[in-house]
């Protein structure tokens, strides 16, 4: 039908009569004529006077049945954007409703962007943001797609692909996402037909083909199953089904299988009268043919995210053929067909807002709080693509109330979808009453309870599992508000002491002068100076140079540490008389507290402690504007974790001796590995968390009184 898709206004006039007699067709014929007009110099590509194509937008939301003042709108989209027509003139003859929404379609017209992504991007943006003020405004914009996706070949190809990508890349996704199953079937095989020809062209070839050898199998099954329904008192329609083109290319691709192997091409559907008369359905089709394991699905008990109902089944056939059967409700197939747009189709009474009307709002409403999260538009369309476009599961709050979190996601997900304290605080995980880790992959029907405490943090290591955008931006937003505290104290620390050394005034740090200085490096503020020191980008001797100009710059050298003066340190290390410091021990020499040791500054990751000896840190100490000295206390119990290597005669009972002479110690052994040399000797390396260097020592010695022992290392 592309191409010539023409209609007429006395067509489009009695398709709106059809479900809505009382529609106020004057509107629409004011519209029509307004349009007609506003367009009169202008042509389509095809070369067809402009006026069809808002024509056709109309007939299309005709199709959705949608109320007069969409139609209307519908009619209008383009006037606007395109002639000279301004929206109070549309507001003062068709009123604001009609206004909003021409507006709000004008609004997602493409802008001047630097990439095709971004220009992708805002629009979506932009659309999304239209959509939950009005879904309407979508619905427009869907049609408005859909007639120019129809009418594409007319198009340059460079055009064709570009738009037909993005109507797979957001329109078919969000369609679905909508619960419109004929506009996403649609979208995907037009978008398919121009973005891959040859394939199109073999696919729809190759069912075509398909379809009329099978037409008569297909038919005779549906009546004996029809038969046998009405035998059990079921009436129900059976009519045969063919997966969409685009749906068939996708699962090649993704089963990495050929066209013939695809089995559920053809399929059968079955529409009842009752819910109950579906899973009667169900049980005498498996009556009848053997179901194929695993592939029995209720839709109708946990509907889809998009609130698709069903019971899906495969079976197999007396001649071995896998048959597919999709059985519903004449409701649940009209969802499945229109979606979101069955809460605006017209009615003779107002349908009241229900439950699933509040579902589609809600999650609007959450997309809306994401967005507001991401900070531009191309973060969005990620996250967008990332989490709403893939499928869902759903779990229990242990107060029964349900969540929708995408496929994959853990405890910590859960929690900050709960709320971001909740995740926060996250230290534990039940789920059905058993602990679980928190990388733990939550499945349909958890009951998830989370286990928090007060003195909790976020930690970096979850964002390596975390698969929701709201988990993933709330631990980033606290880590790095942390880090940046924590660079503020190091970095005004750091000054202090260069001032101190070099007998300058404290009061100076709070100067008129001191602030001259802070502008000099290009920053505002004296805390985004403390913030460069603190990440090792400038260093106090810098500044401190540039609060004495007459001096020479000496030679920069590490700064020393001051016991703290009262308060007690209460964890690990400190710097200058700043504790509870973010630091990690290098993995590459393994320090604990007693060996000696430099911190270096590493951007994001806080202190990274090295023993002197170590050979990376000889190679870093070069640049030693980011070097601290650390003063490191082993009292509380705090443990490190280090490494030992221990090389022994390979005997039998060896690694049993060491493993438990290790556990008088009352030190954990959190990872062991071993191997066997040519020369009969056996390697262990001991993961090891301990106090501190007095502690290992003791071992070691232990360790090499230990018969066999050849040598302890670390
Ligand atoms: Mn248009």
């Amino acid at each position: 039908m592309a191409g010539s898709v023409i209609i007429r206004l006395d067509e489009l006039l009695s398709k709106i009569a059809s479900y809505n007699p009382d529609a106020n067709t004057e509107l629409i014929r004011l519209a029509y004529h307004f349009t007609h007009e506003a367009h009169c110099d202008q042509k389509r590509r095809e070369g067809t006077p402009y006026v069809g194509h808002p024509l056709s937008v109309a007939s299309i939301l005709a199709d959705m049945h949608l109320d007069c003042t969409t139609i209307t709108a519908g009619l209008l989209h383009d006037t606007v954007e395109d002639t000279d027509t301004t929206i109070d003139d549309i507001s003062d003859m068709f009123g604001v409703d009609v206004a909003y929404m021409v507006n709000a379609v004008t609004k997602l017209k493409q802008m001047e962007f630097k990439t095709r992504e971004e220009a992708q991007a805002e629009n979506f943006r932009k659309m999304f943001l239209a959509m939950a003020e009005d879904v309407r405004v979508i619905l427009i914009k869907f049609a408005d797609r859909l007639h120019n996706m129809r009418t594409l070949a007319f198009m340059p190809t460079e055009k064709q692909k570009r738009i037909s990508a993005e109507t797979l890349d957001i329109y078919a996704p969000l369609a679905n996402r909508l619960g419109i199953g004929w506009l996403r079937a649609e979208f995907e095989d037009l978008g398919f037909k121009h973005l891959h020809p040859e394939l199109y062209e073999e696919i729809s070839r190759k069912v075509a083909e398909k379809r009329h050898d099978r037409e008569d199998f297909i038919k005779e099954l549906a009546l004996n199953v029809e038969a046998k329904l009405k035998e059990h008192n079921v009436f129900a329609r059976v009519s045969g089904r063919v997966k969409n083109y685009y749906g068939i290319y996708q699962k090649m691709l993704k089963q990495r299988v050929s066209f013939e192997e695809v089995n559920d091409i053809l399929g059968l559907r079955i529409i009842t009268q009752s819910k109950e008369q579906c899973y009667m359905t169900m049980g005498i089709i498996h009556s009848m043919w053997i179901p194929v394991p695993g592939r029995f699905k209720d839709y109708i008990a946990i509907p889809k995210a998009n609130m698709y109902q069903s019971l899906h089944t495969t079976v197999l056939s007396s001649n071995g053929e896998r048959i597919e059967f999709q059985i519903r409700t004449e409701d649940m197939h009209l969802l499945a067909e229109r979606g979101i747009a069955s809460h605006w189709i017209y009615k003779e009474k107002e349908r009241p807002f229900d439950d699933r009307d509040a579902k589609y709002f809600n999650w609007l409403r959450e997309l809306i709080y994401m967005q507001k999260d991401s900070s531009d538009a191309k973060d969005f369309l990620e996250m967008f693509k990332g989490e709403v476009f893939q499928d869902v599961v759903f779990v229990l709050t242990p107060a029964g109330e349900i969540k929708e979190l995408p496929t994959g996601s853990t405890p910590i997900d859960f929690a900050f979808a709960i709320h971001s304290e909740v995740g926060n605080r996250c230290v534990g995980c039940r789920i059905n009453g058993r602990i679980v880790p928190l990388k733990y992959h939550l499945k349909n029907g958890d009951i998830v309870e989370i286990l928090t405490s007060a003195s909790q943090t976020p930690s970096k290591d979850w964002l390596s599992f975390v698969v929701t955008h709201k988990a993933r931006s709330r631990i980033r937003h606290w880590i790095k508000s942390e880090q940046r505290k924590q660079a503020v104290t190091l970095g005004a620390a750091m000054l202090e002491d260069d001032f101190r050394k070099n007998s300058l005034s404290l009061s100076l740090l709070k100067s008129k002068k001191m602030i001259e200085v802070v502008h000099t490096f290009n920053l505002r503020t004296f805390e985004e100076l403390c913030v460069e020191i603190g990440y090792g980008k400038l260093s106090a001797h810098q500044v401190v140079n540039r609060l004495k100009p007459d001096k020479h710059p000496t030679e920069v050298e590490p700064i020393s540490i001051k016991p703290p003066k009262k308060s007690k340190p209460h964890k690990g290390i400190q710097i200058t008389g700043i504790d509870n410091l973010l630091y990690n021990t290098a993995k590459c020499c393994f320090p604990v507290p007693g060996d000696s040791v430099m911190g270096f500054i590493t951007r994001g990751k806080g202190v990274t402690i090295h023993r002197l000896d170590c050979n990376n840190y000889q190679r870093l100490a070069v640049e030693d504007s980011r070097l601290v000295k650390i003063s490191w206390d082993a009292s509380g119990d705090v443990t490190t974790t280090t490494r030992l290597y221990v090389e022994t005669i390979d005997k039998p009972g060896i690694l049993a001796t060491l493993s438990s002479l290790i556990s008088t110690f009352n030190i954990n052994l959190s990872q062991l590995e071993a191997r066997s040399a040519q020369n009969k000797h056996a390697h262990f390396a001991f993961t090891l968390e301990v106090k501190d260097k007095v502690q290992l020592t003791n071992l070691s010695n232990k360790l090499m009184s230990v018969d066999g022992v050849i040598s302890v290392h670390r």
